[in-house]
């Protein structure tokens, strides 16, 4: 590990002054993923903005109904919330499903919104070639074991997918990512956070590199306990999603009125199936709907060498968690 400065800003002020201050400080959180990337040398920050003593870990219900979850807040706290495992069990069950129990006690929101990808060439740096962590050197993944890699929105660049479960929750959920930086405050959509590769892949996010993550917010929640999450991976803990699926279903009067369904592990950022939630509006909650709604989001997909199984294994875990969330299983 590259020595670096530590620093503990007790207010935003002072913390933000210091990212704009150093081009390469970084804000730790729990630690949990940029502490792992500093010890193998693919992260080398030569200042830490320790953000832990900043008033950022609450978790409240705001006037307009949704709920706003501090940066600061630890995974395990904001899965086991009351506020969040009544209104927004999606969410939970998500953060239940990633990492271990220690690791959970650890992360913060805002750290698990800056995870960065589980690609085995990019985590060990004796494989020269990963655009992503060192541009321009090219992509060991294209034309070696790419198994867990990318079916959607990959480029020539870089076919790696996003890590994290909780990410895949609050795509489903609309949630928007309120930030503070140079120019004030601004909310970003979480849709438009993380993003794809392009020829750019060592951005992980639209974040500035002077900006700190200060909230998410929740709208207000639309779907009760209609809602499964669904993780299918190698192993059954402490390990990454091959896919997974985020379901949300509102439903009255016998049919779908709202129905959300986004993905992880199949694309650079959390995905977002659109169309497929379209198709759901006005279906009876039914098999052969989910069933079809399930095919409509796999369409397009663009597997590689190494992993054309992923679209059957996403259109199987879509419609599994629909059925769950409908209620139909
Ligand atoms: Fe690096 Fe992306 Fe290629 Fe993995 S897929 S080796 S992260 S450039």
């Amino acid at each position: 590990m590259r020595p670096f400065r530590y620093a503990t800003p007790s207010t935003l002020e002072q913390a933000t002054n210091l990212l704009r201050a150093e081009p390469s400080a970084k804000p730790l959180g729990g630690g949990t993923n940029l502490v792992d990337l500093m010890r193998e040398g693919i992260e080398s920050p030569t200042h830490l903005v320790d953000v832990r003593r900043l008033p950022l870990a609450e978790i409240r219900q705001m006037p307009e109904g949704g709920v706003r979850i501090g940066a600061g807040a630890k995974n395990s706290d904001t899965a086991n919330h009351p506020l969040i495992r009544d209104r927004y069990p999606l969410l939970s069950k998500a953060l239940l499903s990633g990492a271990s129990p220690q690791l959970r006690n650890m992360a913060t929101a805002g750290g698990n919104l800056m995870q960065r990808t589980s690609c085995y060439y990019f985590m060990d740096p004796a494989f020269p070639a990963c655009n992503k962590r060192q541009p321009g050197s090219g992509c060991a993944a294209i034309g070696g074991e790419n198994r867990i890699h990318a079916i959607f929105g990959a480029s020539e660049a870089c076919i790696a997918v996003h890590p994290s479960d909780m990410c895949v929750a609050l795509l489903a959920l609309d949630a928007v990512i309120q930030v503070e930086g140079p120019h004030g405050r601004r909310s970003i959509p979480m849709h438009d956070f993380h993003r794809l590769p392009g020829n750019a892949p060592q951005l992980d996010t639209n974040l500035a590199r002077d900006e700190l993550i200060l909230a998410i917010d929740l709208p207000p929640s639309l779907f009760g306990h209609r809602v499964e999450y669904l993780k299918i991976r190698d192993r059954q803990s402490f390990a990454f999603a091959l896919v997974s699926c985020a379901a949300a279903l509102e439903i009255s009067d016998g049919v779908v009125r709202v129905a959300r369904l986004a993905f992880g592990g199949v694309a650079h950022k959390p995905w977002r199936a659109f169309a497929a939630e379209e198709r759901l509006l006005g279906e009876k909650p039914e098999i052969a709907a989910f069933a079809r709604a399930a095919q409509l989001a796999v369409q397009g997909a663009t597997p590689l060498t190494g992993n054309a199984w992923k679209v059957q294994l996403m259109r199987k875990t879509a419609e599994r968690a629909l059925i769950s969330a409908g209620g139909t299983a």
